[in-house]
């Protein structure tokens, strides 16, 4: 691997060891009777990352977000922000705002208005007052909207009357409770792009939670899987999507094909691994992280778009393949899902890009298929 390209340490501050994170969280927790929701979190987040908790519902995202913004003491742990401890420091003078899932406007009161409200405590001249509400409006886009109240705007705009009431006092740090989760699939994913530009003209640090994998790969600089109160793996998206961990951060993050076997040799930077359910062995290049051993109890898993899909003998070094029929079939107009089932009774989903209008189509229901894939196309999993 060796060293970071200096160039990239601009961007990917975490591999550079002499970069300062901007927030420490160390060791926190935070224990409910009967419920430890936050467990020995440790997180190093740096100026200007878009930072995602992920994980399923219950796992702490939110009580993470609420202890960050001083809304819930931790248990044990510290907080620091710049260097400041924040264990004791209250919400409102944390250099910390929170934007909350249900957005919280006040019915009452006209965009400006709300907007405005994040300003009411600072001793601002009026004129000044104003500038920096519309400096606010204007940068997501809602200056033309100002008088209007939320009831007359579209769950896209709400969005963003809430994302200018966070931003108006220039937080360091802007927390984000499932920022998109109010809006529909379509406006999530435009929304999510305004999101990042927004996040990149001001160069605020976000630290969003999100239960959606897809939004948290399309926005993050970083993700920090959870599971259960504890952060099980911090990685950028390419580097947890193409390196969980574990089975349960391969299964969380997308899709993915597993193979229970065992370990049958380690050598020349390749593992064999004995598998019934692929009905023979395998051969999965050796990643050097996490060792394997012979005798080992393994999983090779595959992602769907890393396997071939044909109805000839595929040839080639290296390759691993596996027979089967076809057992489902979706075409989804770009690209095709196949479920195949193999001998074993494995079912293995398969993701075809549509590319060749003719080849693709050829495989139908029924069919007698083999698919292949590379030795480094999958990785092992030891739990
Ligand atoms: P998430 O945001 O990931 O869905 P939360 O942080 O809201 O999860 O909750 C994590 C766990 O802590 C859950 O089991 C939840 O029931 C519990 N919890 C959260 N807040 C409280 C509270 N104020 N009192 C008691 N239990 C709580
Ligand atoms: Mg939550």
């Amino acid at each position: 691997m060796g060293l970071p390209d200096p160039k990239q340490l601009a961007d990917r501050p975490w591999l550079d060891p002499h970069a300062q994170p901007q927030v420490v969280i160390e060791g926190v927790s935070k224990t409910f009777p009967g419920v430890t929701a936050v467990d020995e979190v440790s997180l190093r987040i740096f100026k200007g990352e878009m930072f995602a908790l992920v994980g399923a519902s219950g796992c702490g995202k939110t009580t993470l977000l609420r202890m960050l913004a001083g809304f819930a003491q931790p248990s044990a742990g510290q907080i620091s922000i710049d260097g400041a401890l924040m264990n004791d420091v209250p919400p409102h003078q944390r250099p910390v705002n929170m934007m909350f899932q249900s957005y919280a406007l006040f019915p009452h009161m006209t965009v400006e208005s709300n907007v405005g409200y994040g300003l009411r405590r600072l001793p601002l001249e009026p004129e000044v007052r104003k500038q920096r509400i519309q400096a606010a409006l204007d940068m997501v886009q809602l200056g033309t909207l100002a008088k209007r109240r939320p009831h007359q705007l579209s769950g896209g705009q709400r969005q963003r009357v809430a994302l200018a009431r966070a931003l108006i006092r220039r937080p360091k740090v802007l927390l984000l409770d499932e920022p998109l989760s109010a809006l529909d699939k379509k406006l999530r994913e435009q929304t999510q792009f305004e999101l990042m530009n927004i996040q990149y003209q001001v160069g605020t640090t976000f630290i969003f939670v999100t239960h959606d994998q897809d939004e948290a790969m399309a926005l993050a600089t970083r993700i920090a899987v959870m599971d259960r109160g504890k952060v099980i793996q911090v990685g950028t998206p390419a580097e947890i999507y193409e390196f969980p961990k574990t089975r349960f951060i391969a299964d969380f993050i997308g899709t993915t094909n597993f193979f229970e076997g065992t370990v049958t040799e380690v050598a020349a930077g390749q593992v064999r691994v004995q598998s019934a359910e692929a009905g023979g062995e395998l051969l999965v290049d050796e990643l050097g992280k996490d060792k394997v051993t012979a005798g080992q109890r393994v999983w090779v898993a595959l992602r769907p778009e890393k396997i071939r899909i044909s109805k000839e003998p595929p040839v080639g070094e290296r390759l691993n393949r596996v027979k089967g029929v076809v057992a489902e079939l979706g075409y989804l107009g770009n690209r095709s899902t196949y479920h195949i089932r193999t001998p074993s009774g494995k079912v293995l989903t398969v993701l075809g890009k549509n590319e060749q209008r003719t080849a693709e189509w050829s495989i139908d229901w029924s069919d007698e298929v083999y698919v292949s894939w590379n030795a480094n196309a999958a990785i092992v999993l030891q739990s």
